[in-house]
Formats: structure tokens, sequence, C-alpha cells
């Protein structure tokens, strides 16, 4: 009786039910078409700025190849419009294992100046040589680390890349940027001294607002598992408890995939990892934008095959790329989903 009288209710409900199915298809087809549409136009528009940066006649504009785009940020807001810069690999790539591609040796012999993270940061070999051969490059990470040695990281005898995670950190970038610039243009000195000076009072307001928002999220809960470990300095300056020391706070993250995203998931890394997420009871990781979230869906099979509860963050966190938005943006994206997921735990 309850059968005939459901498949009934089906009978009735058929027509809309089939509505539903294709509006739902239809919804599908949109939504990968609208993906596929804002993909082609970013591809398009980044292909566009490529032919301006490359085909530049003008002699005042200073072409200048940044690796990443939180450098490109940086050498825009200290350059404003006497540069023409360019971000050499591309949002969606690993930085750590990049390699050179057709057209990249071009961009490297046009470009004015060339600015790399360096720190090991790009140490795909053809990246690296090219980097080490050239005269024309400042590698921001090592003139930070001659500012301020004690505040780089290191892991199991590596150095750690990911400083611009720690925006205190980060603002050490613009002195040497400024210096350089003012090298190359000398009659724009005080122009980019005084938008260096801006820029670093807007990081260290900004440094000072993250600090301050994240320290809603309560102690117990301040454990981050993402999917490789960019996030080190961020933790040590963000989610550190006042005057912790790195035997404490080496402890609030871990990552299956480690320092460079390139290794696959091994037995010992699922093992580590599982043992982190039950003794500080984690209830959701955050996977990174520009890393596959193989090992954090594998984590999360597995933990819950053993009755804990566990979830991926549907929205990812910005590690070693900012996705198309500016540091401020990305930095500030990763606050929110940091606060709204592990600040309601
Ligand atoms: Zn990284």
């Amino acid at each position: 009786m309850v059968l005939f009288s459901y498949f009934g209710n089906m009978t009735v409900m058929r027509p809309s039910l089939l509505q539903w199915i294709r509006c739902t298809l239809l919804s599908l087809v949109g939504i990968s078409l609208i993906g596929w549409i804002t993909s082609c136009s970013s591809i398009s528009s980044r292909s566009a700025h490529l032919n301006r940066w490359m085909q530049a006649e003008n002699p005042e504009l200073l072409r200048i190849l940044c690796t990443t785009s939180h450098i490109q940020n940086l050498v825009d807001a200290i350059g404003g419009d006497t540069v023409l810069s360019l971000v050499l690999i591309p949002p969606d790539l690993d930085p750590h294992s990049y390699e050179l591609v057709k057209g990249d040796g071009e961009k490297f012999s046009r470009a004015a100046w060339v600015f790399a993270n360096g720190l090991n940061l790009e140490h795909g070999a053809s990246l690296h040589t090219l980097l080490t051969e050239q005269t024309n490059v400042t590698q921001i990470g090592h003139a930070i680390q001659t500012q301020a040695p004690e505040r780089i990281l290191w892991s199991d005898g590596f150095i750690d890349p990911h400083i611009w995670m720690d925006v205190s950190l980060w603002a050490l970038a613009i002195d040497p940027i400024v210096d350089q610039l003012s090298k190359l243009s000398p009659e724009h000195r005080d122009f980019y001294h005084e938008r260096g000076q801006n820029l670093t009072t807007t990081l260290r307001q900004f440094d000072q607002e993250l600090w301050q928002d994240l320290q809603q999220i309560s102690e117990p809960n301040r454990y981050l598992v993402t999917s490789h470990d960019a996030f080190r300095y961020f933790v040590r300056r963000y989610l550190a408890l006042s005057n912790e020391t790195p035997e404490g706070w080496e402890k609030r993250l871990t990552a299956p995939e480690g320092l460079a995203p390139e290794g696959q998931l091994s037995p010992l890394d699922l093992q580590r990892t599982m043992l982190f997420l039950q003794e500080h009871r984690i209830q959701v990781i955050f996977p990174e934008s520009n890393v596959s979230p193989v090992s954090l869906d594998k984590i999360c099979k597995t933990a819950r095959q053993m009755g804990q509860p566990l979830r991926v963050c549907t929205t990812p966190l910005y590690g070693d790329s900012t996705g198309g938005l500016s540091y401020i943006e990305a930095m500030r994206h990763n606050k929110d989903v940091l606060v709204a997921n592990l600040g309601r735990q």
C-alpha cells in the first residue's frame, strides 16, 4: 500500500521532477560554461597583458619581471605608472617546481630587472639556474634574510621560503625594491621612497588587523592542517600565543605534503597527520588554491572510516598563489576563512 502510494505520487509528480532534472542539468551546464568563459577571459586578459609588456617601446617605462604575484603587487605599489610588471609563474601553478616554458627566456632577456622570491622557492632546475646566472635579479628573500636572519624559518635543514605569509616580514621587501627601482630610474627616487613609506604603513596596519581578527579563534582551536607547509610563518605570527616558543607554536600545524607540494602522500605522512588530527580534535582541514586536494580528501576519508568527524573546507586558502587577487585581498581571504571555520568550533 505504501509502495503503491509512493509510486502513485511519483506518477503525479513526474512532470515537475523532469522539469527539476532539466533545470538542474541546464544550471550545471550554465555554471560550467560560466567557469569556462571566466577562465578563458582570464587567460585572454593575461595574454593581452603579456603582448603589451613584450612590445612596450616607451624607454622611460621600466619593464619588470616578477616570479610571483606577491612580488608583483609590491613592485606595482611602489613603481606606479613608471613600471610595467609581468608575473612569470601563472597563479594556478606550483612555484616550487616551475620549469621554464617556451617564451620565458625572451621575458628574461627583455626585462630591465627581475624580482624573485629566492630562499629556494623557485627550485625548478631551469628557472633556478637562470635566476642564479642572470645579473639583473634581486632575490627578495635573500635581502630580507640579510635584514632579519633571526626571523627566517628552517625545517629539517631546508630554508622555508614562504616569507609573504607574515605581513610584517614581507614588509621588509619594500626597501630592497625601492632601492633597485631608484637605481634603474634615479629621477623617480623620491617618488619611489614616498610610495615605499606609504606601503610600509599600509602593510603594518594590515598586519595588526590580521593579528587582531585572528585572536577571535580560541587557543584550543588554533591548530592548522593545510595541503603543504606554506603557513608556518603565518602560524608563528598570527596563531601562536604571546611569548610561545617555537617548540610550542611549531606543534600547531602540520601539512601532509611537507615544504613543497611535489611528493605523493606516503603511509608515514598519513599516519603522522591522523595522529595530529586525533591529538588536537581537529574537525576541519584546509586545501590550498593551487595544490591538488587529493591528499586531504584521502585523509578525510580515512578519518571518517575511523569514526572521527572531519571535513575538508570548501573554500581553499591562498598559500603559494594569490589566485588573481591582490596580496592584501588574498591574506584577508585566508583570515576570513580561518576565523569562519576555526572560530566557531
Ligand atoms: Zn609552497
